[in-house]
């Protein structure tokens, strides 16, 4: 369960905060200055901190101060009643990764927290994809055509995630060559050509199903929707 906590010294308000978040789903824990906060995160360590500015003794720019010295990234979203672009500007310099000036919406407030914590706890990614005739099982390297397992090497299977998990965009030879040979080899652009190559005549391909599209002068592209398996 995702924990917030959130520094608020004015009781309305902070009332006003847990109870929206808790209908939200979230658990919340609040406190109304900055030393309780450090020591709260400290007890039991949250996934997002709202973060009043002003507060009685300890303000919200040293609570976020002294997280980053510590090298703590807990997402913060800082409250300001302020609005000045000094206050805005010093707490984005300080790291925090959204700031809401008072007086705000709860619905804004809501939104800009979902929006934080997708950005900074991104979804796993699934293990088992389809796409077209082909399942693919990124754990094991394993891949399928109409359940038919393909013989594929280390490598093409490499290059063939590569190119699934961006279905539609068209990767460079640079950007694949980069993804799927480590530094030290040193291959050049032709290698890709060659590798994809062997992998369309894997794949099956003929006039009729292009999987991997050649784009110009510029790379690959996979032709395909994608999708999680399940
Ligand atoms: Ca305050």
């Amino acid at each position: 369960m995702t924990r917030i906590l959130v520094v608020e010294d004015e009781p309305t308000l902070r009332q006003l905060l847990v109870e929206n978040l808790v209908y939200e789903g979230y658990q919340v824990e609040a406190v109304s200055d900055g030393s309780p906060a450090l020591a709260a995160h400290e007890g039991k360590r949250c996934d997002l901190i709202v973060l009043d500015l002003m507060l009685p003794t300890m303000d919200g720019f040293q609570v976020l101060k002294l997280l980053r010295e510590r090298r703590d990234a807990v997402p913060v979203l800082m409250l300001t009643a302020r609005g000045a672009e000094l206050d805005r500007v010093q707490g984005l310099s300080l790291g925090a990764d959204d700031y809401l000036v008072k007086p705000f919406s709860i619905l804004e407030l809501v939104a800009r927290i979902k929006a934080i914590l997708r950005r900074t706890r991104p979804l796993e990614r699934p293990l088992v994809l389809r796409s077209g005739p082909f399942r693919f099982d990124l754990p094991q390297l394993l891949a399928w055509k109409e359940e038919k397992p393909l013989d594929l090497t280390p490598r093409e299977f490499r290059i063939l995630e590569i190119l699934i998990h961006h279905p539609g965009r068209t990767l460079s030879r640079q950007e694949l060559l980069l993804q799927a040979w480590e530094s030290d080899a040193r291959p050049t652009a032709r290698t890709v050509d060659v590798h994809v190559a062997k992998l369309r005549k894997k794949l099956g391909e003929d006039d009729d199903h292009i999987w991997i599209a050649t784009v110009g002068g510029e790379g690959y592209r996979w032709t395909t929707h994608v999708e999680p398996e399940g």
